[in-house]
């Protein structure tokens, strides 16, 4: 063990994923890291956990960063993506907090036996979605699924993204078209209707519109953006040619549904079993914002 700890050469960041392979969205740190090899990403240095303490030590030590990829429960609409930074005492609060999640005790252990012995811990980014279903089971649920799509995409492209000095926690809710985005606490529902208003121009230009009289929306329950936020929005952004445009916002209820036996019901965040056969659910709608319809003239 002495061998483990002695001063080596700098080393590059190292990427974590952690996660139970067998509970389904739990494992989502392994299923976002096995995408990040195969598309050849910027990291070289990679690491499946799941082994022994005292072997992440050696792996561990002289990092200049970690970045850690794994489910996340921060009490969001699942499919969420999650990006917390934290340093030294901060980064080990984090993870020795989390119970639910004995892999990332393990991490934590394996820090603070780092920090022990007096050398410093590296700056670390954790990646992480909300998870719908941690139970026993194969593969991803769809919503989680296409998060890890938009995550992945983000991770491999944006440089500045892997850059602890420029990051700060954020949260996406990455439905299918439109990232809302939220930096620190602040949401930026202004951008997503800013979104809108291009997509209406680029619509109107194809169509031969003068004049938008009615612009249908509709949103999810489980959205992060209320009625009110949206409508504020919609006063302060919209633009000459929506200027007399009438704003209709309509409801989506979030339904989970069986895919053995499509028995259907509003979502709970406890419900995660079918009523009917016992399969297990998945959320089927109710995340998105969305727009639905343009009138003009
Ligand atoms: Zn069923």
């Amino acid at each position: 063990m002495g061998e483990l700890l002695n001063p080596i050469e700098p080393r590059k960041p190292l990427i974590i994923g952690l996660g139970h392979p067998l509970r389904r969205d739990d494992g989502l740190g392994l299923h976002i890291l096995g995408e990040l090899q195969a598309s050849c990403s910027p990291f070289t240095d990679s690491l499946t956990c799941g082994q022994e303490v005292l072997c992440w030590l050696s792996q561990l030590m002289h990092r200049p960063q970690l970045i850690i990829l794994d489910a996340i429960d921060g009490g969001y609409p699942p499919g969420t993506v999650i990006r917390l930074v934290r340093s030294g005492d901060g980064l080990l609060d984090m993870l020795s907090l989390d119970e639910a999640h004995s892999h990332d005790s393990n991490l934590g252990l394996a820090l603070a036996l780092i920090r022990q012995k007096g050398v410093p811990l590296p700056a670390a980014v954790v990646y992480g979605i909300q998870p719908f279903d941690i139970g026993l089971g194969n593969g991803l649920t769809p919503c989680v699924a296409r998060a890890l799509n938009f995550l992945v995409k983000q991770l491999v492209s944006d440089g500045p993204w892997h850059n602890t000095k420029c990051l700060s926690d954020a949260v996406w809710l990455a439905s299918d078209q439109i990232i809302h985005e939220r930096i620190g606490k602040k949401m930026h529902g202004l951008a997503w209707m800013e979104e809108v208003l291009r997509e209406i121009e680029v619509a109107s230009t194809c169509h031969d519109l003068k004049k938008i009289v009615k612009v249908t929306l509709r949103r999810g329950e489980l959205s992060h953006h209320s009625q009110e936020e949206l409508e504020l929005a919609w006063e302060l952004k919209k633009d000459t040619l929506c200027q007399q445009a009438v704003l209709v916002i309509e409801e989506e209820p979030a339904l989970i549904r069986c895919p053995a036996c499509r028995w259907e019901a509003r979502w709970r965040s406890d419900l995660l079993y079918c009523q009917m056969c016992g399969g297990r659910v998945e959320l089927v709608s109710g995340t998105d914002l969305q727009l639905v319809s343009i009138q003009g003239i």
